[in-house]
C-alpha cells in the first residue's frame, strides 16, 4: 500500500467522520482472490473531497451516495472522492487479492492435510488489501462483519457471531476501533472454548495442531483468567470488548497482534515438542501483554503513530508486570533486564536511534522503522523507572484517569502526562523531556575508594556519548553482597538512592561501611542505563555469580558483563571463560537460553577464523556440563542440549542422538529436536538434500516443511546456495514466513569460503528484492540474508555504497545502517 503521511491523515481527519464499515467478504472461490463488498457511512464537510486506501484487483462496482463512480477515481492504492455530502453511504464490490506476506487477508495451505487458513492483519496501512477504508489509527468506526465461506470452516472476528446459517456467518457490529485493528480468521481451525466472569474465552488453532491445542488449552485458559482478573484489579474500566478470543495462526509476522475481542498469535505457541519453562513463561507474558492493549492501544489509541510507545511500551511494562503478579511465571523481571533490555540497548545506540517518543514521525514508513527495542523495551523500562519514582498508587490512578477520559477515542502523549501528573502532583514535563524526548541511553559506573576494609568513598558516575550529552535522573539499587562462611553468597544490604543529573552522586549512605566482595549498581533493574562495576566486583564475577540465589541480580550481572563485550571493553574470550565456569551451575532456563544465544552471535562475528573453533568448543564444553548437571526431563537439560547440538562439531554424537544413541536419560528427541540435530549437521556439511528429504517425509507438517527450508539453505553445497538465494531474493511466490528461514539458514560462519560471492550479491540484489517482498515481510528477509558473519572491511564499504544510491527503500536503509553498526563494533573488537 502507499504510505500515508502525517500531513495527509490530519487533513482527511478534519473532513471526515467515519461512522460504520459493514463488510461483507466471500472466501468460497479457489485461487488467489476473494470477493469484498463494504457499506461505509461517514460524515463530511459538504462538498468536500477525500480519499480511502484500497487496492482492488477488479472493481465490481462502486457508488457514493446511490450515483456510480468512476472506476478511473481508483489509482495507487487509493480510491478518489469529490462532491461529498454531510452524510455519505459509499458502497463499493470489488475482487481482492490474498496475501502471502502476512498483510492484508493471509492465506495459507497447510501441507499437513491441505487445509486452508485465513487470517486478516490490516497494520500498519494494509486496510485497502480487504476493504475501501480511511486507514488511520484516529478514525474509528464500529465495524459489522458478514462472511461467506465453505460450510466446514470456522469463522471469528472482533465481533460477537450473531447469526450461522451454512455458510454464512453474521457478526454483531463492534465498539468503535481504528482500522489496523479489524481481525478476521476462517479455516477449518480447531476451537476451544470457556468463560470466565462473564467473559465468553475461545482458542483456535490449526486442525493438524489440533491435540496440541487440547494439551495446552488448560495452561492458556488459566493464564487468560489470572491476568484477566488482574487487569480488573487495576483498571476501573472492566474488559470492553464482550468475548476474549485467541488465535494461534500460521506465518503470522508478530508475536502476537493485538485485536480487540480476537487477539491472533504466530502458531508457533502451540508447540508440538516439549518446550522449556522459559518459552512458557514468555507465551504467557504475550498473553498478558496483548490483554493490557484492550486498554492501552484499543480502548484508548494514539492519534498517530509517533505515539506508538503509547502502545507498546504501555503493553510490555504491563505485560511483563502481569504476568509476573498473576500467574506463575514469577520471573518475568529477569527475562526483561537480561534479553529485552539488551534489545532497547542496542537499538538506541545505533546511528538510527530515536526517541521513545519521537515529536515527528512523518509517514506510515517511518512508524515501521519504529517498531523497535526502543519503542518496546526501552520504553517499558522507562515506564519502571516512572513508576519507582512516582509511586505505584499515583501511577494507576493516572491511568485510569486516562482511559476515563479517552474511552474509545485517541489521545496523546499530552493528554497521559496531564492524566499522571494530576494524579501524582508531580510535575512531569522536565522527567518526559529527558527520558521520552531524548535519544541515547546514559552509562553508569560504580567508583569505590577502600580505607582498609571499610568504604571510604562510593559514588556513581553518570556519562553520556558525545552526540547525546543529556545526563538524567535515575532512581537505582545498590546491592553488597558477600561470600558466606557456607560458601553461599549473601545479599548483606540494598539501598535505592536518586542519582541527580550532575554527573557524580556520591553515595554516603556507604561511607565506613565495611566493603563488599561485589557491589552491584542497579540491583532490582529499576533504572534503564548501561551498567559497568567497579574493578573489584568485576573482578568477583566469575567466582561469585553462579553462587548469587537472586535471579534478577543474576540477570543484571550477566547483562552488564555482555555489554560490555559487545562495546570492545572486554574480549571475547573472557566471556566464554565466564561461560564456561558460571554457566553449568545456573538454575534459571531463560539466562541460560540467554547467555547462550548472546555468546553464540559474539563468538560467530567477534570471534576470528582462527579463534573461533576454540572458543566455540569451550561453549559446547560448558553446555556439556550443564546438561550432565540438570534434572532429566528438566527445561535446564532441553535448553543444555539445545546449546550443546548448536556449538558442538561432533558430528558422530548428533547422528547417536538421530539414531537414539547415548541420548541422555528425560531428553526427548521429538520432532523438533531431530530437525535441529539436521540442521547442525546440514551446517557441519555432515548431512545432504537426501537425509533432509527423508525427514521432510516422515514430517509433512507446517513445521517440518518450515524447518527443511532452513537446512536446505544451510547446507555447504553451491546448489543448496543458489537455490536458496534466489528463493529468497526472487521467489515472490514464497511466502513470509519460508523466505525468513530460507534467509535465516544461509550464513554460516563455517561456510565464509564458499559464500563470498554473496557478500556482493547483497548489496547488489537487495533493491530489487525490496520490489518482490513488501513491508514487514521484507523487512525480515532483508535482515536475515545480511551478510552478518563476513566481518570484513570490504562488508562495510559495500553497504556505504548501497547507503550512497539514491531512493532506496527507507527499510532497506535502516536495516543495512543498522547492520553496518554492529560490523563496526565487531571488527572494532576484532582490531
Ligand atoms: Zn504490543
Amino acid at each position: 500500500m502507499p504510505t500515508l503521511t502525517r500531513a495527509e491523515a490530519a487533513e482527511r481527519a478534519s473532513v471526515v467522520d467515519v461512522e460504520t464499515y459493514h463488510v461483507d467478504l466471500d472466501v468460497t472461490a479457489d485461487g488467489d482472490t476473494f470477493r469484498s463488498r463494504a457499506v461505509v457511512r461517514f460524515r463530511a464537510e459538504a462538498g468536500a473531497a477525500t480519499f480511502l486506501e484500497f487496492e482492488p484487483v477488479e472493481i465490481i462496482s462502486i457508488s457514493l451516495n446511490g450515483t456510480p463512480v468512476d472506476p478511473a477515481s481508483v489509482g495507487d492504492g487509493r480510491l478518489s472522492l469529490t462532491g461529498l455530502a454531510a452524510s455519505n453511504e459509499l458502497t463499493v464490490e470489488a475482487v481482492m487479492r490474498y496475501s502471502i506476506d502476512g498483510e492484508g487477508l493471509h492465506r495459507y495451505t497447510d501441507p499437513a492435510d491441505g487445509n486452508v487458513y485465513l487470517y486478516q492483519h490490516l497494520f500498519i496501512n494494509n486496510g485497502g488489501r480487504v476493504l475501501p477504508c480511511f486507514d488511520q489509527p484516529d478514525l474509528k468506526a464500529s465495524w459489522q462483519v458478514s462472511v461467506v465461506a465453505p460450510e466446514d470452516w470456522t469463522v471469528a472476528t472482533n465481533g460477537m457471531l450473531v447469526s450461522r446459517d451454512g455458510g454464512r456467518w453474521e457478526f454483531a457490529p463492534t465498539e468503535r476501533i481504528s482500522t489496523y485493528l479489524a481481525s478476521l480468521i476462517a479455516g477449518r481451525y480447531h476451537v476451544r472454548t470457556d468463560e470466565h466472569d462473564g467473559i465468553p474465552l475461545a482458542l483456535y488453532a490449526r486442525a493438524a495442531l489440533a491435540e496440541h491445542l487440547d494439551a495446552e488449552a488448560d495452561e492458556i485458559f488459566e493464564i487468560t483468567k489470572q491476568c484477566l482478573d488482574r487487569f480488573h484489579e487495576m483498571f476501573e474500566i472492566r474488559y470492553p470488548f464482550g468475548h476474549y478470543q485467541q488465535a494461534f495462526a500460521p506465518e503470522f509476522n508478530f508475536g502476537a497482534m493485538e485485536y480487540p475481542g480476537l487477539v491472533v498469535f504466530r502458531d508457533e505457541y502451540i508447540p508440538r515438542s516439549v518446550i522449556t519453562e522459559s518459552e512458557r513463561e514468555q507465551r504467557a507474558n504475550v498473553i498478558a501483554h496483548e490483554m493490557a492493549h484492550m486498554w492501552f492501544g484499543d480502548l484508548v489509541t494514539m492519534a498517530w503513530w509517533d505515539d506508538l510507545w503509547l502502545n507498546e511500551s504501555f503493553a510490555e511494562y504491563l505485560g511483563t508486570r502481569v504476568a509476573s503478579e498473576a500467574t506463575r511465571f514469577h520471573g518475568t523481571w529477569t527475562t526483561f533486564a537480561m534479553h529485552r533490555k539488551a534489545w532497547g540497548l542496542r537499538a538506541d545506540q545505533r546511528p538510527s536511534t530515536h526517541p521513545v517518543a519521537p515529536s515527528e514521525v512523518t509517514d506510515t514508513d517511518a512508524a515501521l522503522l519504529n517498531f523497535d527495542g526502543i519503542s518496546y523495551a526501552k520504553g517499558a523500562a522507562v515506564l519502571k523507572q516512572l513508576v519507582a519514582w512516582l509511586g505505584d498508587e499515583a501511577f494507576l490512578a493516572g491511568l485510569n484517569a486516562h482511559f476515563e477520559a479517552h474511552a474509545y477515542g485517541n489521545a496523546t502523549l499530552a493528554d497521559l502526562l496531564s492524566a499522571l501528573s494530576k494524579a501524582s502532583g508531580r510535575d512531569l514535563s522536565g522527567w518526559a523531556e529527558v527520558w521520552l524526548r531524548r535519544a541515547q541511553v546514559n552509562t553508569l559506573r560504580t567508583e569505590v575508594r577502600t580505607d582498609g576494609a571499610n568504604y571510604a568513598e562510593v559514588a556513581v558516575v553518570q556519562t553520556a556519548p558525545a552526540d547525546y550529552p543529556t545526563l538524567r535522573p535515575h532512581r537505582v539499587g545498590l546491592g553488597l553482597f558477600d561470600k558466606g562462611a557456607d560458601g553461599t553468597v549473601v545479599r548483606r544490604r540494598q539501598l535505592e538512592v536518586e542519582l541527580d543529573a550532575s554527573g557524580r552522586t556520591v553515595i554516603t549512605e556507604l561511607a565506613g561501611e565495611p566493603a563488599a566482595a561485589l557491589l552491584l549498581l542497579n540491583d532490582g533493574d529499576l533504572t534503564y542505563a548501561k551498567i559497568r562495576l567497579d574493578d573489584a566486583s568485576a573482578a568477583a564475577v566469575p567466582l561469585l555469580l553462579p553462587l548469587i540465589d537472586d535471579s534478577l541480580a543474576r540477570a543484571v550481572i550477566w547483562a552488564a558483563t555482555l555489554d560490555a563485550v559487545v562495546d570492545g571493553e572486554r574480549p571475547v574470550a573472557e566471556l566464554v571463560t565466564l561461560v564456561l565456569a558460571a554457566l553449568p551451575m545456573e538454575t534459571e532456563v531463560v539466562i541460560v537460553e540467554d547467555v547462550l544465544r548472546a555468546t553464540r552471535g559474539l563468538v560467530d562475528r567477534y570471534a576470528t577464523a582462527e579463534t573461533r573453533p576454540a572458543a566455540l568448543e569451550l561453549v559446547a564444553q560448558a553446555t556439556d556440563r550443564l546438561l550432565a548437571a540438570s534434572p532429566a526431563g528438566s527445561s535446564g537439560q532441553l535448553a543444555a542440549a539445545r546449546g550443546l547440538i548448536g556449538a558442538t562439531a561432533e558430528v558422530s554424537r548428533l547422528r547417536g542422538w538421530l539414531a537414539g544413541e547415548s541420548v541422555p536419560a528425560g531428553l526427548v528427541v521429538d520432532a523438533d529436536l531431530r530437525w535441529l540435530l539436521h540442521y547442525r549437521l546440514a551446517v557441519l556439511g555432515a548431512s545432504g538434500q537426501e537425509a533432509i528429504d527423508a525427514e521432510l517425509d516422515s514430517d509433512r507438517s507446517a513445521s517440518g516443511e518450515q524447518w527443511a527450508a532452513r537446512c536446505r539453505a544451510a547446507l555447504p553445497e553451491p546448489a543448496a546456495k543458489d537455490a536458496a538465494w534466489n528463493a529468497v531474493v526472487a521467489d515472490g511466490s514464497l511466502s513470509n514466513r519460508l523466505a525468513e528461514l530460507t534467509a535465516a539458514g544461509f550464513w554460516q560462519p563455517e561456510q565464509l569460503g564458499l559464500l563470498a560471492g554473496y557478500v556482493e550479491r547483497y548489496f547488489a540484489e537487495m533493491p530489487e528484492m525490496m520490489r518482490v517482498r513488501k513491508g514487514m515481510s521484507a523487512e525480515r528477509a532483508a535482515m536475515a540474508a545480511y551478510p552478518d558473519v563476513a566481518v570484513s572491511e570490504q562488508t562495510r564499504r559495500l553497504a556505504a555504497e548501497l547507503l550512497e544510491q539514491p531512493g532506496l527503500s527507507p527499510i532497506l536503509r535502516r536495516v543495512v545502517q543498522d547492520a553496518d553498526d554492529d560490523m563496526r563494533r565487531a571488527l572494532a573488537a576484532r582490531g
